[in-house]
């Protein structure tokens, strides 16, 4: 059988308002407000969730400053919070097959690419974090032009304070882990805010917590309006840190709403990363790799592979190529195990993206295949789609479409590849296809990018510090480079 059955675990969960967590508290909006969640995959409402008002947002503050200030998290030996936050991690391994359920319904991810993929990630991201609880360091220094005294120097990280967590509905679980485990290994807390369109996931995971020993406060989540809820959690004075994953536009607003206390930001935002093939490479791989790079979650990926180049000796081959894979592609609803590519998160976003594609055509794109909206699977769905002819003064070239749409471009031998990867408001990422050894080391040190990826697109780690350079935003997520972005550096200067 292919369909997914819905377990009744889930589906008795589905029949409840999904509630707020304040300060250990699950409730409903404090104006009983609520909002409808759909399954993209069908257009249905599954299910509602309380959407968060001001008035809940500044209970949600009050508490984590208070917990934080009275130092319930930070109070407990680092070994102990070590211990919760894997006790969280196994819980999710326990829970794996109802919370893989909740991010196939409401953020249209495959049963078991979730339950094999996202859910074990976001366990390995809380274990990864819980080892950094007990080795959070500082060094000594020594004076050089102060002579002839004694002094003892050292420096202190400590956490930051209260930390805002802001969301995208295009991998609510994982980008939630990512931001909670090293937030709260640093000793912070947090208010975290899910996208209004996929709160279930993040709100299972707040019941895990809350279940594993996450004292009252440290951890809040209120899913509501980015526009009215995430804009005042990024003005708000009591918020020491906004940590926000979206596109660069919301980005940039978060910027303006925080200047006010001058709050420490990390942006994780937008991309239209290069694939990049030279005539050298395995080129079996390399167009497995570059429909991979695009089509994997109908390419609503931050690091999606959305422009693709080929040296001009193979471009033909690897083009078609990539165009037979995305023919063969099954499109269908996420709950159907037989189908290789799911919906679009919404209609709205859907039709963003086939606007963007029309816009294209307009400039001068030719379709090679796809291009079409598939209107009559119930859901949101399009064809993958693949362009030619484009050029990089075409919007459908320049613009993120988050969405399975790639553009291709033949380079020569004496074209310089690097600034037509570079020529791009973005930098999150790229990835190099060659046998060439030197080429491929060669080219990662030129691009413009956080993550480079070489024969191979899209693999992430805890351990990899992943983040964009440009206007795909500021700081790192993952790694200890994440954990020191909860932080605050302190010197301490003794006269002996
Ligand atoms: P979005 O910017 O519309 O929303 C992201 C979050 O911000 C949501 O929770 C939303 O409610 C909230 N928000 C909206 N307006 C706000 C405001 N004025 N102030 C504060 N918060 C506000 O993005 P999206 O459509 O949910 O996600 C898709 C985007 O996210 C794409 O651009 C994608 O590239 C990017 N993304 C980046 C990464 C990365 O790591 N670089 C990862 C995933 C997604």
């Amino acid at each position: 059988m292919t369909e997914h059955v819905i377990t009744p675990l889930v589906e008795r969960r589905l029949e409840e308002t999904q509630r707020l967590l304040i300060n250990g508290h699950w409730q409903t909006a404090s104006d009983g407000c609520t909002q409808s969640i759909n399954n993209p995959s069908s257009g249905e409402i599954i299910t509602t969730a309380a959407a968060a008002t001001i008035e809940d947002a500044s209970k949600a503050v009050a508490a984590a400053r208070t917990s934080f200030d009275n130092h319930s998290w930070t109070g407990l030996t680092p070994a102990h919070r070590a211990r919760v936050l894997w006790r969280v991690a196994d819980l999710i391994e326990a829970n794996a097959a109802e919370i893989a359920e909740l991010e196939m319904l409401d953020a249209g991810k495959f049963y078991l690419g979730a339950l094999n993929g996202e859910v074990p990630f976001a366990a390995e991201c809380f274990r990864y974090y819980a080892g950094w609880c007990t080795k959070i360091e500082g060094t000594t220094k020594q004076l050089s032009i102060v002579p002839d005294q004694a002094f003892h120097i050292y420096t202190q990280r400590e956490p930051i304070g209260v930390a805002a967590l802001i969301i995208p509905w295009n991998g609510p679980l994982v980008q939630a882990a990512w931001k909670i485990a090293p937030a709260l290994a640093a000793g912070c807390s947090v208010v975290v805010k899910p996208a209004s369109q996929t709160p279930l996931s993040v709100t299972r995971l707040g019941e895990l917590m809350i279940e594993a020993g996450v004292p009252d406060g440290v951890i809040n989540i209120i899913p509501g309006s980015g526009s009215s809820i995430g804009r005042w959690l990024a003005e708000h004075p009591d918020v020491d840190k906004v940590s926000f994953t979206g596109s660069t536009e919301v980005g940039k607003q978060i910027i303006d709403s925080a200047k006010g206390n001058l709050k420490k930001i990390t942006l994780e935002l937008g991309g239209k990363s290069p694939v990049i093939v030279f005539d050298d490479a395995d080129l079996e791989l390399a167009i497995e790799g570059a429909a991979q790079a695009i089509f994997s979650s109908a390419g609503q990926v931050c690091v999606a592979g959305s422009r693709l180049y080929v040296q001009d000796t193979v471009y033909d081959q690897v083009v078609e190529g990539v165009a037979d894979i995305a023919r063969t592609l099954k499109v269908g609803p996420a709950t159907n195990s037989a189908m290789d590519m799911g919906p679009l998160i919404s209609l709205q976003h859907m039709q963003g993206v086939y606007r963007m594609v029309e816009a294209g055509l307009e400039e001068g794109a030719r379709v090679v295949t796809g291009g079409n909206l598939l209107t009559d699977l119930g859901g949101y769905f399009m064809e993958p789609t693949v362009l030619a002819d484009t050029s990089h003064d075409m919007s459908v070239v320049r613009e993120e479409i988050f969405g399975p749409v790639l553009v291709t471009m033949p380079f020569g031998s004496n074209d310089d590849i690097t600034t037509m990867a570079n020529d791009s408001e973005f930098g999150l990422a790229a990835s190099i296809w060659t046998r060439d050894v030197n080429k491929a080391h060669r080219m990662a040190s030129a691009i413009r990018a956080g993550l480079v990826w070489i024969n191979c697109h899209g693999i992430p780690d805890m351990a990899i510090p992943f983040g964009g350079y440009k206007q795909s935003g500021w700081g790192r997520e993952n790694g200890y480079e994440s954990l020191l972005q909860y932080t605050e550096l302190k010197s301490v200067v003794a006269r002996l």
